[in-house]
Parts: C-alpha cells; sequence; structure tokens
C-alpha cells in the first residue's frame, strides 16, 4: 500500500492520542523505517482494535513489558460486550448456544509460545494462553483441561448464560447488516517494542454457529498468529477454515523474510493462496503484518478492511482496498 492509496477511516474522534495523521511506518514501499523516537508501533485488526493498541501503548509508555502490552490490549476488547465483535464471553456462540474461546500469544525472544482452544467460561483467554506459555512447559491446551488450568491459576471465570446469548444471536442475525460483521471477528495485536524485540497476540470467539469443539486458526501458531524475532510478526482474521490451511501467519512472515515489506507479504500470501483455493479470491482472509525495520501492513480478500495502528504519537484506523470481493467466503 503506498501513501496515496491509504484511506484514513478514524483517530482523533474515536482516538486516545487524537493525531490526524497515519503512522509514517505503515507502508510497504516508499516510506523509510520508524526513527527511533516514534517507537514502539503496534498493529491489530478491525477498528475495536484501536482502543486495544492504546491501552498496549500506555502499558508501553508506562514501562510495561511487550508481554503486559500485548495481553492487556486484547483485555480491552475481550471484556467489551458492547463491541458487536466475537472477542470475549460476549461473543458469538456456537450451535450448541455456548461461547468457545480461542486465543495465543507469542514472544520473539526465546520463539514462545501458548495457546488455549474451546475454553469456557474465561474472561481473559489471552492471559490464559499466556500462562500456558509462561507456567507449563505445553504450548496448547485445549476444551476443559485449559479451563481448569485457567482457574487453578486464578483467572476469572464467569457464569455464563447460554442459552439467553444463543436466543440474543438468533434474534441479532435476523437483522439486516452485513453478514461477515455479524458472524465473525478476532483481534489479533501485533507489538514491535521500542527495544526491537517482538509480541503477538491474538483471540475470539470464532465462527457463530461452529460446531462444538471446532477451533479455528486464532490459537493455531502458524495460522492466526506468528511471530519470529529475527523477521516480523503476522495475523490473521477471517474465516479460520481459510487460513489454517495455509499457515497464514507463517507464509507472511517467511515472505518478509525473503524480503518483501509487511504490505506486499500480506498480498503475496493472499494471490498464493487464492492460486491454490478452489474459492479463488472468494475466502474472508485478511492479515497484518509488522516487520523488524518498523514498517507494517495489511491486506484482505475483504473489501476495505481496516485495522488500527498506533506509534508513539499517533493512533488511527487505516483501510485496505482489499483483493478480492466482498464475498463473507463461507
Ligand atoms: N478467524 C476466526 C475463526 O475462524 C474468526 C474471525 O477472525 O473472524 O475462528
Amino acid at each position: 500500500m503506498n501513501m496515496s492509496r491509504r484511506k484514513f477511516v478514524g483517530g482523533a474522534a474515536a482516538g486516545l492520542l487524537g493525531v490526524n495523521v497515519l503512522p509514517a511506518a505503515e507502508d510497504g514501499q516508499s516510506k523509510p523505517n520508524m526513527t527511533p523516537g516514534e517507537m514502539p508501533l503496534i498493529i491489530s485488526t478491525w477498528p475495536f482494535g484501536k482502543a486495544a493498541n492504546d491501552e498496549a501503548l500506555k502499558v508501553l509508555l508506562a514501562g510495561g513489558s511487550r508481554l503486559d502490552a500485548v495481553e492487556q490490549g486484547i483485555w480491552i476488547t475481550e471484556t467489551d460486550d458492547q463491541g458487536q465483535h466475537s472477542v470475549g464471553l460476549g461473543g458469538r456462540p456456537n450451535a450448541a448456544g455456548v461461547v468457545q474461546l480461542d486465543s495465543c500469544i507469542m514472544d520473539g525472544p526465546g520463539h514462545r509460545a501458548g495457546s488455549v482452544a474451546a475454553l469456557e467460561g474465561i474472561r481473559h483467554p489471552i492471559s490464559a494462553a499466556r500462562r500456558v506459555m509462561e507456567k507449563t512447559k505445553h504450548v496448547m491446551l485445549v476444551g476443559e483441561g485449559a479451563r481448569l488450568f485457567a482457574l487453578e491459576e486464578g483467572l476469572e471465570s464467569v457464569e455464563v448464560d447460554s442459552h439467553q446469548l444463543y436466543e440474543k444471536w438468533q434474534k441479532q442475525r435476523l437483522k439486516p447488516s452485513p453478514a461477515r460483521a455479524e458472524n465473525h471477528d478476532t483481534i489479533a495485536l501485533l507489538v514491535l517494542a521500542a527495544d526491537g524485540n517482538i509480541a503477538g497476540g491474538c483471540s475470539t470467539s470464532g465462527l457463530a454457529g461452529k460446531l462444538p469443539g471446532r477451533v479455528g486458526d486464532s490459537p493455531i501458531i502458524g495460522s492466526g498468529l506468528y511471530v519470529d524475532n529475527e523477521v516480523g510478526a503476522a495475523g490473521a482474521t477471517g474465516v479460520g477454515e481459510n487460513v489454517m490451511r495455509y499457515c497464514g501467519s507463517f507464509l507472511i512472515v517467511e515472505l518478509m523474510r525473503q524480503g518483501l515489506s509487511p504490505t506486499e507479504a500480506c498480498q503475496e500470501a493472499i494471490r498464493r493462496i487464492a492460486r491454490m483455493d478452489p474459492k479463488g479470491l472468494d475466502l474472508s482472509i485478511n492479515f497484518i503484518a509488522l516487520d523488524k525495520h518498523g514498517r507494517c501492513g495489511a491486506a484482505g480478500t475483504d473489501k476495505n478492511f481496516q485495522y488500527a495502528v498506533a506509534t508513539r504519537s499517533r493512533s488511527g484506523v487505516l483501510e485496505n482496498p482489499g483483493l478480492g470481493k466482498a464475498g463473507s467466503g463461507k
């Protein structure tokens, strides 16, 4: 994406930092790397990512760690029940009327990762993922095991009236609104800290009406999220089945390793997937990425995929024209 094609969607009006200017780092080709004074760099999926970015930035500027920034940024989206997105316990129930959450976290130094899937009744799945990474010798816990681990770790649990949620969701889906926004969303949030180290996290309730036990791309390392401290990081949102069959985030990081900018890498990954996939570009997959040099970018098959970027002095929502049609990909 170059400067002239970028479309600024929100900043000052929605914003903490109130600077109605695009971050200089948001570019693949023409912009220079970020100056040290502009660091850190944070990018996340969807407009609701802006509040998460702003929180992550606050954590970093107050001296917090990159992992605290990722975790506490994502907390904002996980607790925002008014957001009409499918992150956290206010997200979309599965076909049995139960909200099952997927999340993962990854830290560049040490190449560490933690993940939880099909987790029920825990307020902050991102925290459960972080505890898996930091406190166990495993990478991924699922279902009841993940829930018991989270409870043992003292994470907040919430009694969920899943029947009521299901009824609410059924009513909502009768309303005429875009299928995409109604059915699924994920926060993937990537941080390039001022010291050059990278971390990322991802959290979602997945596709609305999914089969009980279905796990999407979001908690799968290399699919919904991937961090390589030598190169950069990528995260995904969209129809998980169309991301996880191609290890989407890993692919993007590898393309950046070969010299592509974040924007170019996201675009090339989508083109490559579309060449292989019988659905072509009708996949509903969207990616964000940042690299070690302080550049970030995005691409998606959804028309006008929106994502949020923050640096030390600027924060806003950007829009990507999209490589495909507005299709749902389902
Ligand atoms: N990728 C998520 C999933 O398939 C949903 C989304 O991002 O919209 O579970």
